[in-house]
């Protein structure tokens, strides 16, 4: 293991002295807050909001760290998990010098934020079975290569990575290996977050957006060494997770088994609609998924995307990515909502589809 941090992260970050908040510098009981120039009569959206939130979310980190299984210090929050891809970036890669790989078909912000960042991205694509290719990660790897994003189960093949594989990348990568868990709550698999102290060199990125049902409200998860976090948090803007979201989300939290029935309910239908895919006749597969979403090859994707359109069923077209040609990406919906795909879709019927099968003899 060759990483270190210090020679990992950018000079400006190490040396920042971060903007301190008035919450920041004070953050004891007091009954007279006259610091943070905020309005003493109140608020009209309600209740304390004339109140700067916590900047580091204190509460919220507590009841995930009881959650999780880890200590509040190995947690970061942010608007999303989308503003930790996007300190990351800004925390490890210097501008147009250093580097980030990711392995394609994967998560369209790695890319776009590296972009806006202006931050090269190297790609390693994922192996035909959607796995890590440790052999094109490793050619991807440069002396400025500063991250590594993996995610996983995998957006937009809905698989996960072998956990092995992503053990060894993390064990001699001598940068940050970013591992986005936003699905795992699917996947009937351990995250890994499980392993967080043995590699101080690995980010784990979680949601509240996907199976917590909260995408509205903007709470995203990174979890890490202590060292990481402490970044993280410096180069943050202050109050980046509204009082409003710290709130609900923290009562949300006592939900969970609300969520749970959710989670078990999409991986039944997954199964139920994953079988009935793969009998309708212009699809050509199915791809096993871990995650809420199902990615489907077929003949003429297109033409079946349109054809849901107009129907008012919205899936996304995935293929015009790579590896994923003729592909679409279906989310698991309600029970109901994916009756009414199914049938939709039954009643599709391509020119090229007929052609094909007939041509296969698979019907009259
Ligand atoms: C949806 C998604 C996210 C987005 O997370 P937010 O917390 O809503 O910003 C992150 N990673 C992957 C792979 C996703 O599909």
């Amino acid at each position: 293991m060759t990483f270190d941090l210090n020679r990992i992260a950018r000079r400006n970050i190490r040396d920042l002295k971060p903007y301190s908040s008035a919450r920041s510098e004070f953050s004891g009981s007091a009954q007279i807050f006259l610091d943070a120039n905020e309005n003493a009569h109140g608020s009209p959206a309600g209740e304390g909001l004339n109140r700067y939130p916590d900047p580091l979310q204190r509460k919220l980190k507590r009841a995930i760290g009881e959650l999780k299984g880890v200590a509040p210090s190995r947690i970061f929050l942010g608007n999303g998990s989308d503003e930790a891809i996007d300190l990351l970036l800004r925390i490890f890669c210097e501008p147009g010098r250093d580097s980030a790989v990711i392995c394609p078909p994967t998560y369209g912000m790695y890319e776009v934020s590296a972009a806006i960042n202006d931050v090269e991205i190297v790609r390693a694509d994922l192996t035909d079975d959607f796995q890590l290719d440790a052999g094109s990660i490793a050619e991807a790897f440069t002396p400025g290569t500063k991250l590594l994003f993996i995610c996983s189960p995998n957006n937009p093949t809905g698989n996960l990575m072998n956990r092995a594989d992503i053990l060894q990348l993390a064990g001699t990568f001598s940068g940050v290996v970013v591992v986005d868990e936003a699905y795992i709550d699917f996947s009937g698999q351990p995250s890994l977050i499980d392993v967080l102290t043995e590699f101080p060199n690995l980010v784990v990125l979680q949601t509240f957006s996907k199976a917590w049902g909260m995408a509205g409200l903007r709470v995203g998860m990174a979890f890490a060494d202590e060292r990481i976090i402490d970044l993280l948090d410096r180069v943050k803007p202050p109050y980046n997770v509204s009082t409003v979201a710290q709130e609900i989300a923290l009562e949300a939290m006592t939900r969970r088994s609300w969520v749970e029935a959710c989670v078990d309910e999409t991986i039944v239908e997954r199964s139920r609609i994953e079988l009935e895919l793969a009998r309708l006749p212009f699809v050509t597969r199915v791809f096993t998924s871990d995650a809420n979403f199902i990615l489907v090859r077929m003949i003429d994707a297109g033409a079946v995307y349109e054809y849901l359109i107009d129907r008012k069923i919205v899936v996304r077209d995935r293929s015009r990515v790579v590896l994923c040609d003729s592909c679409l990406r279906i989310t698991v919906g309600t029970a109901q909502e994916n009756t009414s795909l199914l049938e939709a879709l039954s009643g599709f019927e391509s020119g090229s589809a007929k052609a094909a099968a007939e041509a296969a003899g698979e019907h009259a």
